[in-house]
């Protein structure tokens, strides 16, 4: 049997820059692959519509009926999922919200969860409406920040400030390399 891949969770509120942060993260370590989602929300008009699997809700549900996600969740309206990892070489890095990330760690509590936080709330709003989002939408996200750094500070493995993105990323790398051995079952071949 071959053995479950070592998953890294990204979370933390929209805006605080987990994505540029998790393509940060796979181009340092060559190591870690970054899962790409599915999603039933619409392509921003700042998207290349390659930042995910866009699919229509009916597509979406008969993926979740075939058993097809490691994780999904409903998010402001919009559902997202994880397609299972296959059994690899790499090491999993997922960049998603809270809820996905519980139940990840509900099947893999040697999942490695690490929360990202914004120096700022003021930075976090700068950040949403630089990425383009209306006001109704920014408000949205930033009324739910509180609840999701709440529920992240719950079962997260660690607390990372993204006041830069360089620096960060080292911070992330480093947490890894510190967790990765320990958590690695001492029978699979490196
Ligand atoms: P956005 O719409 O801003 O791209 O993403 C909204 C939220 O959904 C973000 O917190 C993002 O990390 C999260 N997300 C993206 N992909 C997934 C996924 O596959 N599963 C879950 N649970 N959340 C996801």
């Amino acid at each position: 049997m071959s053995a479950e891949p070592f998953i890294a969770v990204l979370i933390g509120p929209g805006g605080v820059g987990k994505g540029t942060l998790a393509r940060a993260l796979v181009e340092a370590d060559p190591r870690l692959w970054l899962s790409k989602s599915w999603t039933t929300r619409p392509v921003r008009a700042t998207e290349d519509g390659t930042e995910y699997y866009f699919v229509d809700r009916a597509t979406f549900e008969r993926a979740i009926e075939d058993d097809s996600f490691l994780e999904w969740a409903e998010f402001h309206g919009n559902l997202y999922g994880t397609p299972r990892p296959q059994a690899g070489e790499h090491d999993v890095l997922l960049e998603i919200e809270v809820q996905g990330a519980e139940q990840v760690l509900a099947h893999d509590a040697t999942a490695v969860v690490i929360l990202v936080v914004a120096p700022s709330m003021e930075q976090l709003e700068e950040r949403l409406r630089g990425r383009g989002d209306g006001d109704e939408h920014v408000e949205k996200r930033l009324s739910s920040a509180p609840h999701e750094l709440a529920k992240g500070q719950a079962i997260a493995t660690r607390v990372v400030v993204n006041d830069d993105v360089e620096r960060a990323t080292r911070e992330i790398l480093s947490i890894l390399e510190e967790l990765r051995p320990a958590r690695r079952s001492p029978s699979k071949k490196d």
